[in-house]
């Protein structure tokens, strides 16, 4: 039988039954607290007394407790979901539960370093198809390496938060000269967001790369195509992609998520050892991207899965370790954009709209190539359980105009 909680809200139609139990921040006037999701409640950590260290959860973020260790995680799910489901707790815990509705939620964690990936193969051949032609797409390294490149925690923000259309060098194919301006190509990634729970130093195996990974997040890479287009080669994306990045307010623990793994794609080439993995690395998350033109509903403009990947966020993380790098407790690794085979699956408005040729219709008789000012774009993503999903909650953010040029930034 399905395992219910006593919060009745859990067991109906939530992202956030007592199966999944993740981890935010949230702000209910009281200034922002380390809380857990439970149906339409949120359980206060601060207030609970569930035998655990006070100062597990006494700064608002969950790094105490992913530097506490994986004994330490599994011990607090099985303590939590103890607590939620039986019955016998109701009367202690219920006078820590605080509403969803009305509350402010912050960044789950303090994001120590960023880092995103381009792990979609589908979104790979897409996007190299635009830029550099069919016969070029697939770089000759992709099948061989996880690539990434570093990003900037700076810019990692919470659901909910505005975003101002980037500013830029922007030169066209036809131009003799870049010029600075709003970008004009703005757009969305859809991605999954691993959160890391422990740090290393030196070579990590992808297994120990598992044992690391604390959870998952939706993560949207706000991508400007046009500024990226001029600046990317050769060492990659670098403004195109710093204004902003926004992660869903909670962390699903990579323990909730365990019953729902799923097997990469086939290998084309074969896998160094340092890379490989035993095991389903993946998981069976089914994903949304959907847009709302200011006033109006949304359209869902794009469904995908997290399968679709084709480098695991383990192997990901193994590939970062393997310099030498050290990774740190709270560094998040973007999967890179996921993009199923079908044209409706695509998770970014440049494959939808194919470089703007073909824009995507989004309701109200309006499309889109790019994204325009006060469009609001929402992520959703669902593991289907028997009887229950594990959801995310909402990533969403609004696009607002770009700040004013000075004069001294005018030609
Ligand atoms: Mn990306």
């Amino acid at each position: 039988m399905t395992l219910a909680s006593w919060v009745e809200s859990a067991n109906g139609d939530t992202d956030f039954p007592v199966q999944n139990l993740p981890y935010g921040v949230f702000d209910a006037g009281l200034g922002p607290r380390c809380g857990v999701a439970i149906g339409d409640q949120i359980l206060d950590m601060t207030e609970v007394e569930l035998g655990f260290e006070p100062e597990l959860f006494s700064e608002p973020a969950w790094n105490r407790v992913m530097e506490a260790g994986p004994a330490l995680w599994a011990d607090l799910r099985a303590k939590l979901t103890e607590v939620l489901s039986d019955e016998s707790y109701r009367e202690r815990v219920a006078p820590c539960l605080v509403p969803q509705q009305g509350v402010k939620m912050h960044l789950p964690f303090r994001v120590a370093e960023y880092t995103d990936f381009y792990a979609g193969k589908h979104h790979a051949t897409n996007v190299g198809t635009m830029f550099r032609g069919a016969e070029n797409a697939l770089p000759p390294n992709w099948l061989s390496i996880p690539i990434g490149y570093n990003g900037r925690a700076s810019s990692v923000v919470v659901s909910g938060t505005p975003v101002h259309r980037p500013l830029g060098q922007l030169k066209g194919p036809d131009d003799d000269l870049p010029r600075f301006g709003p970008s004009q190509r703005f757009d969305i990634e859809l991605e999954m967001g691993a959160v890391v729970g422990q740090p290393s130093s030196g070579l990590v195996s992808v297994a120990q790369a598992e044992e690391m990974i604390f959870g998952y997040v939706l993560l949207n890479d706000w991508s400007a195509r046009d500024i990226q287009s001029w600046e990317y080669q050769p060492l990659g994306p670098f403004q195109a992609k710093a204004t902003a990045t926004t992660i869903s307010p909670w962390i699903v623990t990579a323990a909730a998520l365990e019953p729902f793994r799923a097997e990469a794609p086939p290998r084309e080439r074969p896998v160094l050892p340092y890379l490989r993995q035993e095991g389903p690395g993946l998981y069976d998350i089914a994903l949304e991207v959907a847009i709302a033109s200011a006033g109006r509903d949304e359209t869902v403009i794009a469904r995908t899965n997290m399968r679709e990947l084709y480098w695991s966020a383990a192997q990901q993380l193994a590939h970062h370790a393997s310099s030498g790098c050290p990774m740190r407790v709270g560094d998040l690794l973007g999967s890179g954009t996921i993009s199923g085979p079908t044209r409706d699956s695509r998770g970014s408005l440049l494959e939808l709209s194919w470089g703007g040729k073909e824009p995507v219709e989004i309701g109200g008789g309006q499309s889109r190539s790019f994204i325009e000012d006060n469009d609001t774009l929402i992520l959703r993503g669902q593991a289907q359980g028997d009887g229950y999903w594990v959801g995310f909650g909402p990533c969403t953010g609004t696009v607002l105009p770009a700040a004013p040029l000075p004069d001294w930034a005018k030609e």
